[in-house]
């Protein structure tokens, strides 16, 4: 295979080289090494899952799970059901709070709609130039410019020489010296491998991260196979995921069970077609998009999907602090934040918020820059909240404004009530009325988790997450917190003739 060349007319500085080594028998890479692309891999993991959605629409239209159906929706809310413009924006282009340090990156994957940051005279942060500061009555005029002179070593330290095998996991050598690693990666015979040059440019880049989601081989499909789009097909089936007994997070507190909504499950195929839910289970799909992805794969571990993502996430877990820059750089990727201003409030996933300090004229979210002599509060940019940005409404605790109610599927197709959208799901799924029945649920810290994770795996988030639990819920709850109401639909008067048939 010849030397791979960066497309045509692509800018010449963002593109890295690779150097790998290939198995020519099997037409595999057996592993590549770069301290570059280091550090453009491990920023996958501060990446909120609505970019990488975007970046996915935009590219490589790879299926995450139901994050395309959630965030398909949001773009189409009417801009009404949003407390205000900038929660909209903040749904469908959240900042990765790692942001600061990944535009210094080499090889920039998401810079095609950089975050910016604006200041009023001194007490607020925003990241629109509109609005002006709650404190001090200024507007946000003062854009605070972001050095990203340095490119490179963005979170590993020096030249650690580290390698990255095709399932993504980042081995020192160290570790490859004392594993055995060609027998362990199946190479056997040293005749039939060989050592290539790449390079990687953007597109790549986006390719790698897309493959990575639905292949445990995406550096041999990227490199060798030149495959530029991942199978679409039922690549997340839903069925065999076993989230349940391996979820991290919290056993189930009556007292956090704040939300409640409405499921219509089929009995017979023991699937839930689709729920009614308030805004407040809607702010927290939402608030799906606005997770880093390695919050995502920390909550995933030991859960069987198509993906290897989560094999770099415990890779750097797993990495002697000796490479990375400092202990800050490890929690941004393996205990990453919200973006500041980006909190939702409900706690359910126990995601915390990073916040920005102005240090020497800089911004950063790395508190260890802080001066000895300064406290954090004297240096802290509080973030100008922009849920609130119209309603000025203090108590102001999700995306959406309330109260509303909405339909949403197993999917997380999410609309306003649907009485259209729910008939033809029961159409399409072929479930007659006196096969279903309604089932309120509530949801807790254990839900939301298992709820995120079923809807980051596949295509079923709201099956997976609750059939089981009602199943329990029945033989537990004699009095009835699950209510059978048989197609009893007449409460919504359906009697248009275009349900007639149903
Ligand atoms: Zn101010």
């Amino acid at each position: 295979m010849a030397e791979k060349k960066p497309v045509l007319n692509e800018d010449l500085k963002n593109v890295i080289t690779l150097k790998a080594l290939v198995d020519r028998g099997s037409n595999k890479v057996i592993f590549v090494e770069s301290d570059d692309f280091i550090d453009v891999l491990f920023s996958f993991l501060t990446m909120p899952m609505g970019r990488i959605v975007r970046l996915a629409e935009d590219s490589v239209p790879v299926k995450i799970g139901c994050m395309r159906n959630l965030i398909q929706s949001v773009e189409k809310f009417d801009v009404h059901n949003f407390r205000s413009n900038a929660c909209r924006d903040m749904l469908s282009l959240p900042c990765n709070s790692a942001d600061l340090e990944c535009k210094n990156l080499k090889l920039k994957i998401d810079n095609d709609r950089p975050t910016r940051y604006f200041r009023c005279v001194r007490c607020f942060l925003s990241y629109y130039k509109s609005g002006s500061c709650p404190s001090c009555g200024y507007s946000f005029c003062f854009e605070i410019p972001v050095d990203n002179t340095q490119l490179g070593g963005v979170f590993v330290k020096g030249r650690p020489r580290l390698i990255i095998t095709d399932d993504l996991q980042v081995i020192s050598p160290v570790g490859a010296a004392n594993i055995c690693l060609f027998s362990k990666l199946g190479v056997t015979d040293f005749k039939t491998t060989e050592e290539l040059t790449f390079n990687m440019g953007v597109q790549e880049a986006l390719n790698l991260l897309m493959h990575s989601f639905v292949s445990k081989t995406p550096l041999t499909e990227i490199l060798l196979k030149n495959e530029p789009i991942p199978s679409l097909g039922d690549v997340h089936s839903s069925q065999g995921i076993s989230i349940d007994s391996q979820m991290h997070g919290d056993t189930i507190n009556e007292e956090e069970k704040n939300i409640c909504l409405k499921l219509v499950v089929s009995k017979s195929k023991k699937i839930v077609c689709y729920a009614e839910a308030q805004e407040d289970f809607v702010n927290l799909l939402c608030s799906f998009l606005t997770l880093p992805l390695g919050f995502i794969l920390e909550k995933m571990r030991n859960v069987s999907w198509k993906g290897c993502l989560d094999q770099l996430y415990k890779s750097v877990e797993d990495l002697d602090q000796q490479y990375l820059k400092s202990n800050f750089h490890k929690e941004l990727l393996v205990n990453p934040k919200l973006a500041p201003g980006f909190r939702y409030e409900n706690p359910l996933l126990g995601i915390k918020e990073a916040s920005f300090y102005y240090v020497k004229s800089k911004l950063t979210t790395d508190k260890s820059c802080i001066p000895d002599y300064a406290s954090a509060e004297s240096v802290k940019l509080n973030v100008f909240y922009p849920k609130s940005h119209e309603d000025r409404d203090k108590s102001a605790q999700g995306f959406l404004k309330g109260p509303a109610t909405f339909t949403v599927t197993d999917n997380l197709v999410v609309r306003p009530l649907s009485l259209i959208l729910e008939m033809s799901v029961l159409q399409e799924l072929k479930v007659p009325f006196t096969d279903i029945e309604n089932h309120i649920v509530h949801v807790g810290k254990r839900e939301a988790l298992l709820l995120l994770v079923a809807s980051f795996v596949g295509d079923s988030a709201l099956t997976n997450t609750f059939i089981e639990s009602l199943g329990s819920q029945s033989k537990n709850n004699k009095e009835g917190l699950v209510t059978q109401r048989r197609a009893c639909f007449c409460c919504y008067c359906i009697k248009t003739p275009q349900y007639s048939y149903l």
